[in-house]
């Protein structure tokens, strides 16, 4: 997708403080911080939300999942605990159409959700 702003970030044309990089994901730090730590991890294949996985985006699905813990321990927040939201759609508040799962932490969140 040319015109995304996760795709470029990805290819590295819009700059991002990245984390983490391999053939199937990448983490950067969000732009607007809502927490001490706030990092999106996101699939470098452009899937609009989470509505286009596949089973063939099962490597990189788990892959964003399994980086969450492993960035939260390098964050120094594993054991205080963290939140990770997968916004979707509209009523999900996806405002950035490329699946991106965030990671907030070093804070204690609001308890409900919604
Ligand atoms: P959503 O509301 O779609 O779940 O979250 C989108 C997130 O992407 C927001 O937290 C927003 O701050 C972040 N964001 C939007 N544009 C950029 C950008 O160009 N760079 C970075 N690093 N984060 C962005
Ligand atoms: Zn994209």
């Amino acid at each position: 997708m040319t015109d995304c702003i996760f795709c470029k970030i990805v290819a590295g044309d819009v700059p991002a403080t990245k984390l983490y990089q391999d053939e199937l994901v990448t983490a950067f730090r969000d732009i607007n911080p809502l927490a001490p730590t706030h990092i999106l991890i996101i699939p470098n294949v452009h899937l609009a939300s989470a509505n286009d996985l596949a089973p063939e985006h099962a490597a990189a699905a788990g892959r964003m999942l399994t980086l969450a813990p492993e960035l939260a321990r390098q964050e120094h927040i594993a054991e205080s605990g963290y939140r990770l939201i997968l916004n979707t759609g509209a009523d999900g508040r996806q405002e950035v159409p490329h699946m991106h799962l965030h990671l907030l932490g070093g804070r204690r969140m609001q308890h409900p959700l919604g």
